[in-house]
């Protein structure tokens, strides 16, 4: 059965490359009923921390990516956080050590170099091996220079390839992967040591990652080949390395782009379907022609063999668009509950929780809904379109594009449309009425192009030049505060 992994180190905050490897592999344990194991690789004291820690989680949850085994969840092979495996770790690196697959290795960085130069390899060479052969003489002096060895593997001198699921046959030649280290002379194990040690343990089988991952490969298989003699590991596990996810122009998007940022996308509005949406899209596709999908579809379709290796592009904008898409498909009362932080944030509601909310609130929020649903692409769009529905000023401020849409006729405009209104009575306030007391007084009578006419109405009323429905808002927002803005706007 499909054993699948997703391994994050806490070093910051999640992003987009980080959530697309996490969805990849979640989707191909959903796909194949396998099982997806949530590792968190905290070796590092000096870059891990716990606020990153508590962000992975955060970022995980929300998005609706749940996992099998793992941190918070437990399982059959905890703790399944790096730092309290150390135990583990050592047993390993002893046991390869006597085996003869690892060895001690006093090289120090300078030393190397020194003799590369001197032998006239490039600097790029690395190591050179030079600790396989130390005699017992030579180990000792050391240790009696108060020298601490790392412990390195052994690279056998062939050739080592493997079949990528998403990038088919991958090689390197022989003596192009020097014996690197595991064990770092103050005995702590490095990320080389423990990830594969833990996918051996936990028993993974098929490890999908990024394409940054790939050098570390054929290290790994040479490694997974002792742990099976040792009969540490059971089988060689599967390899797939997802392909770049590149940013503006041709450079890779970083981690600290903040286009990469999770957390800023979740801010400006994004909901989980509509960013996971998308970024399915970066490597994979449900079908020609078609990029907007939901989570329950991609499980049903998803192959990580139809990933493509090319470097995939992070567009904004068609992540902004796909998300318009997930954000119109939310039932209306969803859509409302999921605006309610964005408003509250704004300071345009009393409470980001519906209970809370005044009565008021309420039916402005329900009467708005299918208003503004509909053309929001971000949450964070929300409360701009909902300003002047929800706000009791009496006047609101023209946004400068606005207020440049005003032309002289705006004043009489607003003087006819203030007079037609007023002869509403409040039980004939309805978008219907409004909308034909509107178009004769200002178009049929007025003689205005509607541009003109109905302009410096929304303009008043709304602040803004891009708004919900004209006369939806006005049968929102009621006679007395329409009446007022009009009113004030014309001074
Ligand atoms: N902890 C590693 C990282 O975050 C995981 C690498 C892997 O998936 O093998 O880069």
């Amino acid at each position: 059965d499909l054993r699948v992994r997703f391994c994050p180190s806490p070093t910051g905050t999640p992003h987009v490359g980080m959530v697309r490897t996490a969805l990849f592999n979640w989707a191909q344990a959903r796909h194949s009923h396998g099982k997806l194991i949530f590792r968190i690789e905290d070796t590092d004291a000096v870059r891990d921390s716990e606020e990153s820690y508590d962000q992975i989680i955060d970022a995980l949850r929300w998005l609706g990516l749940d996992w099998d085994e793992g941190v918070e969840v437990g399982g059959p092979y905890a703790p399944y956080r790096q730092s309290q495996r150390s135990d583990i770790y050592q047993d390993v690196a002893a046991k390869l050590l006597e085996a003869g697959y690892a060895y001690e290795s006093y090289s120090t960085a300078e030393e190397i170099e020194a003799r590369n130069l001197a032998a006239g390899r490039p600097k790029a060479f690395g190591y050179d091996g030079f600790d396989r052969k130390l005699t017992d003489e030579q180990k000792a002096q050391f240790q009696a220079e108060g020298r601490q060895p790392a412990l390195r593997l052994k690279m056998p001198d062939e050739d080592i390839a493997f079949d990528d699921l998403i990038r088919g046959r991958i090689e390197f030649k022989a003596g192009s992967v020097p014996d690197y280290v595991i064990v770092r002379p103050n005995g702590d194990p490095l990320y080389t040591l423990t990830n594969p040690v833990d996918d051996a343990l936990m028993r993974i089988n098929v490890v999908l990652r990024g394409e940054d991952l790939l050098s570390s490969t054929p290290r790994q298989i040479i490694l997974y080949r002792y742990l099976i003699e040792l009969g540490i590991a059971k089988e060689m596990p599967v390899f797939g390395h997802m392909p770049y996810v590149m940013g503006e122009g041709k450079k890779k998007l970083s981690k600290r782009d903040p286009e990469s940022n999770l957390f800023l996308h979740r801010e400006n509005g994004f909901i989980p379907e509509g960013l996971l949406n998308y970024l399915a899209l970066l490597g994979w596709s449900i079908a020609p022609d078609r990029d907007v999908f939901s989570m329950d579809e991609m499980v049903e379709h998803f192959d990580v063999r139809d990933v493509k290796a090319n470097p995939a592009h992070f567009d904004i904008d068609k992540a902004t668009a796909i998300n318009a898409e997930h954000i119109r498909m939310l039932d209306s009362h969803d859509f409302l509950e999921r605006s309610l932080p964005y408003l509250k944030r704004e300071g345009m509601l009393s409470s980001d929780s519906w209970q809370n909310l005044s009565d008021r609130e309420r039916e402005i929020l329900n009467a708005a809904a299918p208003l503004v649903q509909p053309r929001v692409r971000l949450l964070g769009e929300v409360p701009g379109m909902m300003e002047s529905l929800l706000s009791q000023e009496e006047y609101l401020e023209p946004a400068p594009d606005a207020r440049k849409q005003l032309k002289e006729s705006a004043a009489e405009v607003l003087t006819q449309a203030s007079q037609a209104l007023d002869g509403v009575s409040a039980d004939e306030w309805t978008t219907d009425h409004l909308h034909d007391v509107l178009t004769q007084a200002l178009v049929d009578e007025g003689g205005y192009k509607p541009r003109l006419a109905f302009g410096p109405v929304r303009v008043a009323v709304s602040g803004r030049r891009v708004s919900p429905p004209l006369f939806e808002s006005l049968e929102i927002i009621g006679k007395d505060t329409t009446l007022r803005r009009l009113q004030n706007l014309r001074e």
